[in-house]
């Protein structure tokens, strides 16, 4: 018989992990903390968007709602840089026909609670907040003592769910993971970043068009700070500022409507005529933190696992988080289709992925960097420009990383052990006088 199985946490990773275990024919109970968003609507009931790239798209094909989701995506074919006379550049991020997609969160949540709901096997409980996991009270069978979930829901009554198997999938502040972490030996670290972020808008035009090009992601990078927009279907963009909590330009500073304007003003000019809700957008949104998570092991008793940003929670300037927790699910998928059982699955991803997982982390660290500073600077635009050159004359060779992040599926740790050699391999490149001569010279490249 096909295990019982609980997932705890209905967001992206979740939603999606129900549809693809209910395809494969397990009873499976999803639990989340917050109201059914299609009785509710999105959180804010705004627009907010993510990145989805090729790491994303694989599983929601093996899911069987790729093509569901394609309506809506909007290509991104690369970024657009503002500078503060409100020049642009286009960088492309990929090779002719390679983009990111922006996508809906609220849209793409829920297409995928909708798809997985339609399975007669796949039960979704609304205004369930898990409390806790008992790791040592379940009833036991041949692989040891099975998960006991405790459930808090709004009314304040209490359940209890006993399972085969749980999946923690309830985000960067997991209840799951915060049982796991009482156990010895979990190791466990959160850094914030300086920084924290602002959602803000781009409304349509009035013809419902986009009022900046649409198949780009916009970046004003002014080194400390950013702002960024992504497109949205209603012609809408969303747009976020990443800032500093403290220090010269940051958020303590912008306290006042009038403070806001010359900021934005100064830094920005070219933004400010097409956000006429700034300062409501501003003052009455929310200011975000962003986190890494880091944590292992990210199973317990051979039967509970976490996946997702309950296990690894990552800052947003790769535009991976989403699409490293997709990873997972058709990872595990594919463990699965080679006919291993879940407590072999379960151990072998829970000792391999998390190199990964750090891998991601730190790229993703580091294209903050590249976000916010150096695309802006002419050397870094010229090693862009030679990286697609290098690509194109030696693709078995060569692939710059971003490429392997975006468009392909080498593991994420391969991609940061690249980054180092192509450093290293651009540091020799830009040194020469004619840097683009030397890129017919193989014994000078590879020798
Ligand atoms: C500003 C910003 C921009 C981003 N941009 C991108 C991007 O462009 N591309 C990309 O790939 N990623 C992006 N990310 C990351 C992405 O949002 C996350 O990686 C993704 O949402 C993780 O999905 P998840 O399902 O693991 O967690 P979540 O989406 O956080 O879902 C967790 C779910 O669990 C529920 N839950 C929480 N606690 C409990 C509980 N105790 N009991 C029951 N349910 C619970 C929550 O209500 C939620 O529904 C961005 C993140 C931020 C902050």
């Amino acid at each position: 018989m096909k295990e019982k199985i609980t997932i705890v946490g209905a967001g992206l990773v979740g939603s999606l992990w129900a549809l693809m275990l209910g395809k494969l024919g397990y009873e499976v109970e999803v639990f989340e903390r917050r109201p059914d968003m299609r009785k509710a609507g999105f959180v804010g009931g705004r627009s907010i968007n993510l990145a989805l790239s090729e790491r994303g798209w694989k599983a929601l094909r093996l899911a069987g709602v790729e093509q569901l989701l394609r309506e809506d995506a909007i290509a991104m074919r690369g970024r657009m840089m503002h500078d503060l006379k409100g020049q642009l550049t286009f960088q492309p991020y990929g090779l002719e026909g390679q983009a990111i997609y922006s996508v809906s969160r609220g849209g793409l949540n829920l297409k995928l609670i909708e798809a997985a709901d339609a399975l007669e096997n796949v039960r979704f409980y609304f205004n369930h907040k898990c409390r806790r996991v008992n790791f040592a009270s379940g009833s036991k069978d041949a692989n040891g003592t099975k998960p006991k979930a405790q459930f808090v829901t709004l009314d304040g009554k209490y359940i209890e769910r006993e399972s085969d198997l749980l999946f923690g999938t309830d985000g960067a502040f997991s209840a799951v993971r915060y049982s796991m972490q009482r156990k010895p030996r979990f190791n466990y670290c959160q850094e914030y970043l300086e920084h924290g972020y602002k959602e803000l808008s781009i409304p349509p035009a009035e013809d419902g068009s986009h009022l900046i090009e649409k198949n780009a992601l916009h970046i004003w990078p002014r080194k400390r700070f950013m702002l960024i927009a992504l497109p949205n279907a209603d012609g809408s963009f969303t747009v976020t500022l990443f800032l500093p909590f403290e220090g010269e330009h940051s958020f303590e500073r912008l306290q006042t409507p009038g403070a806001v304007q010359a900021f934005f003003e100064q830094w920005f000019p070219d933004a400010v005529p097409l956000m006429p809700d700034l300062q409501k957008d501003f003052f009455e949104n929310p200011t975000g933190t962003l986190a890494t998570i880091r944590c292992r092991p990210w199973q317990q008793g051979g039967n509970t696992l976490l996946m997702g940003d309950a296990a690894h929670a990552i800052v947003p300037f790769y535009g991976q988080g989403m699409n490293a927790g997709f990873e997972d699910c058709s990872l595990l998928w594919e463990m699965l289709q080679q006919g291993k059982d879940w407590k072999e699955i379960i151990a072998a991803f829970s000792d391999t992925r998390p190199d990964d997982a750090d891998a991601i982390a730190d790229l993703a660290l580091r294209n903050f960097i590249e976000m916010r500073d150096l695309v802006a600077d002419p050397r870094f635009l010229l090693r862009k420009k030679l990286e697609k050159e290098l690509h194109k004359k030696y693709p078995g060779r060569f692939m710059p990383v971003y490429s392997m992040v975006s468009f392909s599926h080498e593991p994420y740790s391969k991609a940061l052990q690249e980054q180092a050699l192509q450093d290293a391999l651009f540091e020799r490149i830009l040194a020469q006088p004619d840097p683009e001569a030397v890129l017919d010279d193989e014994a000078f490249l590879w020798g």
